[in-house]
Order: structure tokens, then sequence, then C-alpha cells
């Protein structure tokens, strides 16, 4: 066991050092690359991005500047073919990963890091409105997101959060400056979760682009269609004198070791139970899709209200005690 896991570390270290070595583009001319890199101290916490109601942080993108950034996956046969979109532009992406989906890909998240990306998290299991749930239970989804992220890495990832459909809450931002982490809003949505269309979504996304003149541009690696439609995107930022920004940690995430225990065992149960995505795919009926939604989001904010209600008849306690009683809870 331990030898093998030394094997996978080897060959990491390997494949991250040949990454390295090709750092020298092979087609400067043609690839997007780096122009700069931000690095982000979290201890402050915060959230950046112009796609929230609460109070943001001062943008640190200048006119024509794009941070690339794909949610909710890793899916091995999407995830794998941005990674070779981005390695052929020489650019870096950050990726918000579901920490199931994570767990049930632990390769492709290794990948990720080695490929010289930047590693942030979206939950565990991708509830659509975190501000609607307990703050236990919210503050729940956010670590064991972080653990099993962590877990599957193995190695430190970035304090970097993505809330769910972008729906944050100022109580969730205060508790996550109490943890150092920073959450990352939008500037551009290239509303690929409803896109099946390649041509669309690629002329969509640039007029998006175009419109603001760069920003924080978000894309789902779940989707094959944004696989597809990478390459002509990237194509033409290059073209229209667009750069990439990659953003970096300054220090990594604190996982909380009571979450990490908590991944640690569901991951036993997930390989056996959970083989589906978390939610069903959205594409390309929207307006069934956009129902389904609405009658889950209903369902989630009953159950929210109803675990709303129990917290309120006790009294509040720290995460790390709420994390206890959790593991407790699941316990048989
Ligand atoms: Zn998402």
């Amino acid at each position: 066991m331990l030898r093998a896991r030394l094997a996978v570390i080897a060959f990491l270290i390997l494949f991250a050092s040949l990454h390295g070595a090709r750092a020298e583009c092979s087609n400067p001319k043609m690839a997007l690359g780096v122009s700069r890199v931000v690095e982000i101290d979290a201890s402050t916490g915060g959230i950046y991005g112009s796609v929230s109601r609460q109070t943001k942080q001062p943008t640190f993108l200048k006119p024509k500047e794009v941070v690339l950034t794909f949610d909710d996956g890793p899916m091995p046969w999407i995830t794998r073919s941005i990674l070779d979109t981005l390695d052929r532009h020489c650019t870096k992406a950050t990726f918000f990963e579901v920490g199931r989906m994570a767990l049930e890909h632990q390769a492709v998240t290794q990948e990720v890091l080695a490929r010289g990306h930047t590693l942030g998290t979206h939950t565990m299991t991708h509830p659509f409105n975190l501000p609607r749930m307990s703050e236990t239970a919210a503050a729940d989804e956010i670590e064991r997101g972080f653990a099993a992220v962590g877990l599957a890495a193995g190695a430190p990832i970035a304090p970097f959060f993505r809330f769910p459909g972008l729906a944050d809450s100022s109580a969730l931002i205060d508790y996550m400056r109490t943890r150092g982490i920073a959450a990352f809003t939008v500037d551009v949505v290239s509303n690929d979760s409803y896109i099946a269309d390649r041509s669309r979504l690629i002329s969509r996304t640039l007029t998006a682009i175009e419109q603001r003149k760069g920003g924080i541009i978000l894309f789902h690696d779940i989707k094959s269609v944004t696989a597809k439609a990478l390459p002509d995107i990237l194509a033409a930022l290059k073209a229209h004198g667009y750069s990439v920004v990659q953003l970096r940690a300054k220090t990594p995430v604190q996982l909380l070791p009571e979450a990490v225990a908590e991944v640690t065992v569901d991951d036993g149960r997930t390989k056996r139970r959970r083989k589906q995505p978390f939610y069903a795919p959205v594409e390309p009926d929207r307006a069934a899709a956009t129902s389904a939604l609405r009658g889950y989001m209903r369902k989630k904010a009953g159950a929210g209200n109803r675990s709303s209600n129990s917290e309120t008849r006790h009294q509040r306690r720290s995460p790390a005690a709420h994390h206890q009683d959790s593991i407790q809870k699941s316990s048989p």
C-alpha cells in the first residue's frame, strides 16, 4: 500500500517536472500563456469578483485581463480534455472542485495540481443555496468540501471557495473570514450550463468578455460543450489581445481535522452508493431544467428552514463541535 502510494507520488513529481520543463512554451506566438500571477492573501477572507451583493474586495485585474475558472468537476473525460487545451495554450486556471467529485476521481484532482493549476473548492455535495441552510449545515458543506478535495489532492490546496449557484451571504463570508478562506464570484458567466451548442457558447462567451473587457470567467468542467468550445475561445482571446492572470494562494487552507475524519469515513460509503453526478444534467432543455431546479430549491429551502428552527433551539457552538455532532449523527 505504502509502496503504491510512493509510486504515485514519484509519478506526480515526474509529471510535474516534465510539465515544468515544458514551461518554455512550444508555441508562444499562438499560446495565451500566463501574463502574471496574483497572489491572494486569504487570511482576511473577503469576496472577489463582481456578481455579488456583498461588500467586495477591490479588483486585481486590469482591462483585457482574464482569470479562467472551472466549477463542479472533476469529471475525467471532460476535465482532462480541458487540461490538454490549457497546456496547448501554456496557460493556467483555477478549478473549484466539488468534494464528492474529487473523492470519486482522485487521480484527476491530483493531475490538476500536477499540471500547475490552482485548486479551490465548491462544497462537498453542491447544495444550490447555502445561505438558506442552517449555519451548521452550511459550514459543514464548506469544511467537508475542503477536506475532501484536500484529501483527494494529497497536497496543500488553496483557501479559495466558490458558492454553488453564486448564492452567498454576509454571514457565510464572515464565517470564512474566521477560517482564512477567500470567496470568488465571477465577472463573466459563459452560461455553459444552459448552452449545448458549441458555436453559440463560443460567441456568447466572447461577447460577454468583450462587454466587460475581461474579468473572472466561469466555466464548468462537467460539460462536454465547454471542452469542445474552449480551444476556439482561448484562440480568440489571444487574437483579441487578452491575457491570462493566474490566482495563487499566499498560504494553503488549514483543513479541520474533524472534517477530514468525517470525509474519510464518508469516502467508504460514497464509493458504494454515489455513482451519479451530484445533480442531473441541465442541458439542453432549459425550461425543464429550470423547473427541476426550482423544485429542488423549494425542497432544499424547506429542509433548510426546518434545520434553522432546530438550530435556534440549541446554543450556537464552534464549527469543531458541529462536526463532532454530525459524526455522531451519521454513526449507525
Ligand atoms: Zn457549481
